[in-house]
């Protein structure tokens, strides 16, 4: 690599400053925090990344105006969150591109049989089409008796597993409306 002469003094001055103690690094690094936060409204959430479940904080920019669309400026761990006490890991850390990713899915679609290609629905006709299947598997696969005639009244056409954002409160009602449908197959990431 090249490196001008003045460019390598620059660096060592830097670094000999670093060095002696005469830049406060965790104070600069309190500063940028606080620029970046600045006027911008926290969202509580999870990391959709693992099991673990970590809380995040995300910090979106905006007047809060109906014209003005907020956008992520920040995101960081959450310091009140038992399960990470406000640190991430480097995937959680780079959650943010995750949201701005462009590639990022944001409409439910749809691959109809026989097709090529994914088409784009409604969130009613996901719904809709979701509740259709579960209520078409059921009536075909439901076991009311067993073998001996003793009643089961179970599902074994249909499994459930919750992911990692999903909350106890969710999970509770997940694991309600299975039961009720008969589904023996079940499973959460329940660390949240
Ligand atoms: S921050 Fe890392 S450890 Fe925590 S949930 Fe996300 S991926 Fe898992």
């Amino acid at each position: 690599m090249d490196i001008e002469r003045r460019t390598f003094l620059k660096a060592t001055a830097l670094g000999g400053a670093v060095g002696l103690g005469l830049f406060d690094l965790g104070e600069a690094r309190a500063e940028l925090r606080t620029a970046k936060i600045l006027r911008t409204t926290e969202t509580r959430s999870i990391c959709p990344y693992c099991a673990v479940a970590c809380g995040v904080i995300i910090h979106t920019i905006g007047d809060k105006a109906k014209n003005v669309t907020p956008a992520v400026s920040h995101v960081e761990g959450d310091p009140d969150h038992p399960t990470n006490r406000g640190t991430l890991c480097p995937k959680g850390a780079t959650l943010r591109d995750d949201i701005d990713n462009p590639n990022r899915l944001m409409v439910p679609k749809v691959r109809r049989p026989g097709s090529d290609h994914w088409e784009e629905i409604s969130w009613d006709q996901a719904v809709a089409g979701i509740a259709k299947h579960i209520k078409d598997t059921r009536d075909r696969t439901f076991v009311a008796k067993n073998a001996r005639g003793q009643t089961v009244n179970r599902n074994p056409g249909i499994a459930m597993i919750g992911g990692c954002t999903d909350t106890n409160e969710f999970n509770w009602l997940q694991m309600k409306m299975m039961l009720g449908l008969g589904v023996l197959y079940r499973d959460s990431q329940a660390r949240v």
